[in-house]
């Protein structure tokens, strides 16, 4: 239907709930509520409303319009194709510029892009849009630093940790009483100490050598890794020229993983989340499978 034929009827009538609002998943876990789509090769966005943060933009998913920060992973276009129309649309509704963390490499090609969407639209939407080496944290807000970290894929490509500052009363004062705290923080004395705790990591795409290279990554509570194959349809050497994930190669290292939630995403089409999960109750060691969680339809 065109817009003119929209504008005949007189009022724009909500969308009924399309089946792309289906593909969405939704995942609460250890405080953290995990809501998007995320399947290999088609689409990846992620979203955790109690970060206010998204990861990925996909192509725009439900929901997208409320996070104004979005950490993206890499440049492939079924993580970030979306991001002249995230731009586009946020202008359109009045909202803040969107503020677009991105691997360094990809900064000059994605203004390029976006040049090119703003001729073809006639107006320049404003964002910002961030480059970050591997290792280049920032302060989201609200204590909450993300730090990116280099994974192995075939772009330059990020995972984004990210870890929650806190204040705790050093060991040397914890008998002392509310009044008692108040008088030496008068008196200048520095009776806490800050606490970092890695919260979330979110993998993006990688081979498991990012698991293995990084002690944070394994002990952060969340940690949403991509499993790409299930099988030998696509097996563990076709699937690291890939640059991903082989259900095995996990298994095989998965005990190293100390967090709370080890969530399983970007499974390739070829797989169904039944078969995924069949798989994993399978070949996880019976004392984790509780902590492994299968995300997407
Ligand atoms: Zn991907
Ligand atoms: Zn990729």
């Amino acid at each position: 239907m065109s817009e003119s034929s929209h504008a005949a009827s007189g009022t724009l009538q909500p969308l009924p709930m399309s089946a792309y609002q289906k593909d969405l998943d939704t995942l609460e876990v250890a405080g953290l509520t995990l809501h998007g789509i995320t399947r290999g090769g088609i689409e990846t966005c992620l979203m955790v409303k109690e970060l206010r943060l998204m990861f990925d933009i996909g192509m725009c998913p439900p929901g997208f319009q409320k996070y104004r920060d979005v950490l993206v992973s890499h440049g492939h276009a079924d993580h970030m194709g979306g991001i002249g129309y995230l731009i586009s649309h946020r202008r359109m509704v009045g909202a803040r510029p969107p503020r677009l963390h991105v691997p360094v490499e990809v900064v000059e090609p994605v203004r390029r892009i976006l040049a090119a969407w703003a001729e073809i639209e006639g107006h320049e939407p404003p964002f910002h849009l961030y480059g970050h080496a591997p290792g280049e944290a920032f302060d989201s807000g609200k204590s909450i630093t993300a730090t990116p970290l280099r994974t192995a894929h075939r772009v330059p490509s990020l995972g984004w940790v990210i870890e929650r500052r806190s204040q705790r009363l050093l060991p040397e004062f914890a008998d002392l009483t509310g009044p008692e705290i108040g008088e030496k923080r008068r008196q200048g004395v520095t009776i806490t100490s800050t606490h970092q705790e890695p919260l979330l990591c979110v993998t993006g795409d990688t081979k498991i050598e990012f698991f293995k290279e990084h002690e944070i990554v394994r002990r952060c509570r969340v940690l949403v890794h991509e499993v790409t194959s299930y099988d030998d349809r696509c097996d563990v050497e076709r699937t690291r020229h890939w640059g991903h994930t082989h259900i095995d190669e996990l298994v095989e290292v998965a005990e190293q993983f100390t967090g709370e939630a080890l969530v399983l995403v970007h499974r390739s089409a070829r797989h169904s989340r039944k078969q995924a999960e069949e798989v994993v109750a399978q070949k996880f060691p019976a004392a984790m499978r509780d902590r492994i969680h299968v995300f997407g339809w």
